[in-house]
Parts: C-alpha cells; structure tokens; sequence
C-alpha cells in the first residue's frame, strides 16, 4: 500500500541543473488511500516539470482529467472535469518540514533524494472541486437530472410531514419506502 503511493515521488538527487519532466496517473486506486477523499472515480493525468537550479527545486503541476461525483439534487453520477496548475518550491535546511506554508514552499532535509508528491496531488486534485455539483442545464434550460429520481426524492421529503399531520399512512408512501435509493 506504501508502496504504491511511493510511486508518486520525484527523485531529484543526481539531476542536472534544468528542467525535467514526471508524468504521473491518478485513478481510483490513488483515491482510495485517503479514507477520507471526496472524489472515489477519476482519471487524471498528471505532469510536474522539475526546475533545478543551485540549492532549490521548483515543481510545476500542471493536472487534467475528469472524475465522477454523484449529483448533489438527483445523486447519479455526473462527470466533472479537473483542470489545475500549481507551484511548488522546495527549500533545504538541516530538518524537513512537510507541511507548505503561504507561499507553497516546503523544507527537505539536506539528506533527502526525493520528494513524495502523493499528499500534494491529493490536495490539488480536491481544491478546485466546484462546492455546488448539479447537473448542468440543457439547451431548453432544464435540468440534465434523472428526473425519476428527482420525483422520488421530492416524495421522501414530503413523507415527513404528511406523516405529521395525519396518523393514517398514505399506501403510496407504504409502497416508496420498500424501495431503496442506493
Ligand atoms: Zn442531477
């Protein structure tokens, strides 16, 4: 499991002064070893152009794909595309520091070879998630919902207060509570 996120690292020790380039691919898999991770589906590719000069690094990120995220009114899936460019500097001092502070730089030890990227791409691929995620509008202006399902979730929020208001219970809401959304 280590290992496989290991795989997301930029081994710097050695190169040439200049520019190098590290492609990557960020699936499924990579998202499922953060627990917590809000995207679970996608396919990203990823590019870092290494920039070595003297005693510092600078790694561009430069991010492009899709993943798939259920619809925040219907809940089907829908495709969100992931767009992302960003910089990293890279500083050294006698101890690390991982964690990147306003500027986005972070500090390696003066022993280390390479730089583990996996938390950072994590990070990058979730911070342009858009907050609201609906289905985009078609060319009459609705909706690309599953409107079945629209129907049936509009049914579920108007259980509750039907149910509040009379003891008696509505067989068509008998009958919408045997089925199961997910
Ligand atoms: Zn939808």
């Amino acid at each position: 499991m280590k290992d496989f996120l290991q795989s997301y690292s930029i081994v710097f020790r050695g190169l040439s002064a200049g520019e190098h380039i590290f492609w990557f691919t960020m699936t499924d898999k990579f998202f499922s070893f953060f627990p917590e991770s809000e995207i679970k589906k996608a396919r990203i590719r990823v590019k870092s152009i290494l920039k070595v000069s003297g005693g510092s690094l600078q790694i561009t990120t430069l991010m492009k794909g899709k993943t798939w995220m259920p619809c925040d009114l219907c809940l089907e899936e829908m495709e969100l595309p992931i767009k992302y460019k960003t910089l990293l500097n890279v500083k050294f001092a006698e101890v690390a520091s991982d964690i990147s502070d306003v500027d986005d730089t972070i500090t390696l030890s003066d022993s280390d070879n390479e730089i583990s990227m996996a938390q950072h791409f994590y990070e990058y691929a979730h911070l342009r998630l858009p907050i609201k995620r609906v289905h985009k509008k078609n060319s009459e202006g609705k909706l690309r919902c599953d409107a079945n399902m629209i129907q049936l979730l509009k049914s579920y929020s108007g259980e509750t207060s039907a149910q509040k208001d009379s003891q008696s219970v509505d067989p068509r809401w008998e009958q919408l509570k045997n089925i199961k959304l997910n």
